[in-house]
């Protein structure tokens, strides 16, 4: 649970497909500590996503983005998106749209059909400026802040469809199945072998993916024959080409959708590109900040600090350096009763300014109880990391329990206990026993 949470950006914005990421990535902490320290993954919406599959030659829907109530007035009289029903969508980064719920209002699905063009503008207003809580995000869910307006297409058949690299084959892996759709998690874990995996060789497909394998995919893992499979392997084809071109980390398109005209389109999409990519992409920097005006006030804290920061439901905040440790931190906090508020890495370097970005990160979570500070000096040196606990520690308004360990450690808890609201610990048992009992007794 931990990893799979480690794996998602503070909006529950899921960094591979839910259900197969664990077999795709090994579970260690190491995994989770490359992930995480070694690049940023850039999410994109789906509208942002659908505008670039439809310059990749993939086969979308048409659709429309709102992001005031006033403009769906222009939709619903636009000739060129005339429809005999329509999809409703809300644009957040997390999946599961379609079975999540809104906050405030508690109005149920992100995702609405509708055959009533005067209905839309009642539920984009529902949907607009409220909360989507989905099993992909986190209790308060994400704010709604566009919407998209798409014709809704007869859908006969729901299938799955996704690209992602895959660390045990070192290259893209296709994963393929016959039964996708919003229960695409229950298939995986009730029905396995329903979910087939096509790893490809970078060596022999560079550029293409030869139209006997997209043929082998659609046949084999789609389920799919005749003219049907001859369309779906030609999207597989184009989705590959663009996985390439654009530097993807994952590509997934569920449902890949068989109309009822037996067309093979793509409704819904999620993607998330390698940021280390970014110097030939220029249109990843507009992405970027098109989504920037919609980040978690946190998630922008944490990336304008260079601080890799997961919220979760518990109680005890963690400020760890090193992400490997910060796991460990978590885990132990666990092991004596207790249940962490983040996962949150200040990695290797970090100085005075960082603790002091860490701590205004760390406060901003009401469910706060206690705060645990566990630092194993390497490079850096703990004696700093203690002065600037010391001038940050105003900020922090429950118990703080800090250990120290490695490079200067002892003139570090010495400065430490000069200070009375500090509580210094032996070691990251004493550490987590001390900052659990908190939790217990307030
Ligand atoms: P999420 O994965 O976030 O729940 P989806 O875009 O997959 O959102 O939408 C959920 C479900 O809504 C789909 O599985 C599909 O059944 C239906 N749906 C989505 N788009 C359309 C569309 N254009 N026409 C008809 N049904 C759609
Ligand atoms: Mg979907």
């Amino acid at each position: 649970m931990l990893l799979r949470k480690a794996l998602t950006n503070s909006h529950g914005g899921v960094l591979l497909p839910s259900f197969i990421r664990n077999d795709v990535l090994t579970p260690t902490t190491s995994a989770v500590a490359y992930n995480c320290l070694s690049k940023r993954y850039i999410n994109l919406q789906e509208y942002q996503s659908k505008q670039l599959m439809e310059k990749n030659g993939l086969q979308i829907q048409k659709f429309r983005i709102v992001s005031d109530i006033d403009q769906v007035k222009n939709i619903i009289d636009d000739p060129t998106l005339k429809a005999n029903e329509y999809v409703i969508k809300a644009q957040v980064l997390a999946g599961g749209r379609g079975k999540g719920y809104f906050k405030n209002s508690g109005f149920k699905g992100g995702v609405k059909l509708t055959k009533n063009k005067t209905e839309i503008e009642s539920i984009v207003k529902a949907m607009l400026d409220d909360y989507l809580i989905t099993a992909q995000t986190t209790k308060d869910g994400i704010l709604v802040k566009k919407v998209m307006i798409a014709e809704a297409i007869d859908i006969k058949k729901e299938l799955y469809l996704a690209i992602l690299l895959d660390r045990a084959s070192g290259g893209p892996i296709v994963v393929a199945s016959p039964e996708g759709g919003m229960d695409i998690e229950k298939v995986a874990e009730t029905n396995p072998t329903a979910v087939h995996k096509f790893p490809i060789s970078i060596s022999e497909n560079s550029k293409d993916l030869e139209r006997q394998l997209a043929l082998r995919i659609a046949g084999e893992g789609l389920g799919l024959d005749g003219k049907l499979k001859e369309d779906a392997a030609t999207e597989i084809s184009h989705l590959y080409r663009m996985f390439l071109k654009l530097d993807a980390l994952q590509i997934e398109i569920n449902p890949l959708g068989i109309t009822t005209q037996n067309q093979v389109i793509c409704f819904d999409a999620k993607m998330n590109f390698d940021e280390n990519a970014m110097f030939r992409h220029e249109w990843m920097k507009q992405i970027m900040e098109e989504n920037s005006s919609e980040e978690d006030p946190r998630d922008r804290l944490a990336r304008e600090s260079n601080l890799n920061f997961v919220p979760m439901d518990g109680n005890i905040a963690c400020l760890v350096n090193g992400a490997g440790l910060a796991m460990a931190t978590m885990d132990i906090i666990h092991r004596y009763g207790g249940s962490p508020a983040n996962f949150l890495d200040v990695g290797g370097s970090v100085n005075q300014a960082g603790v002091e970005s860490a701590f205004k990160l760390i406060m901003t979570d009401k469910k706060v109880k206690a705060v645990l500070v566990n630092i194993f000096g390497g490079i850096v040196n703990c004696e700093t990391i203690a002065k600037g606990l010391i001038a940050a520690k105003n900020q922090v308004t429950v118990p703080l329990v800090v250990r120290l360990e490695g490079t200067n450690a002892e003139q570090a808890i010495n400065l430490i206990n000069t200070v009375p609201d500090i509580i210094s610990a032996k070691n990251l048992d004493d550490a987590a026993q001390k900052v659990v009992g908190f939790t217990k007794t307030t």
